[in-house]
């Protein structure tokens, strides 16, 4: 089951420059930043209101962010979705025809096990999935 969106995802070229930006806009702090090794991305949470919104800053060349950037710019990279059980979930698109980038939930920042879906079969849209780790 679909719960709500968990957040946004904005792929960004600078975290400090960023910050600064969206510090300014929300008139708050991040409360979060993590590495996450197995992506090659910084993350910086924002809690605004209900809502979160996650900048995602590259660590290298080589990250997914890195090459996101370099196609199409800065800007919103995902939606990501908070459901009940990812597993379930998982299988119960993949029945349904939806292509998956990994086949298999990974752990993500915040807590989280994570699984995108390929925007090929998604109207183009990079949606996540999110279930936390209980
Ligand atoms: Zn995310």
């Amino acid at each position: 089951m679909f719960k709500k969106i968990e957040h946004i995802g904005i792929a960004v070229k600078n975290a400090n420059a960023s910050v600064a930006l969206f510090n300014s806009l929300f008139q708050s702090k991040p409360y979060k930043t993590e590495t996450v090794e197995s992506e090659q991305v910084n993350t910086i949470f924002y809690q605004i209101g209900p809502n979160k919104i996650e900048l995602l800053e590259a660590t290298s060349a080589e990250s997914t962010i890195a090459k996101f950037i370099d196609k199409k710019g800065e800007g919103i990279h995902h939606i990501a979705y908070e459901v009940e059980d990812i597993a379930v979930e998982m299988e119960r698109l993949k029945k349904e025809g939806f292509q998956f980038i990994h086949e298999q939930p990974k752990k993500g920042a915040d807590n989280k096990l994570i699984a995108f879906l390929h925007p090929k079969s998604t109207n183009g849209v990079l949606i996540e999935l999110c279930q936390e780790i209980r």
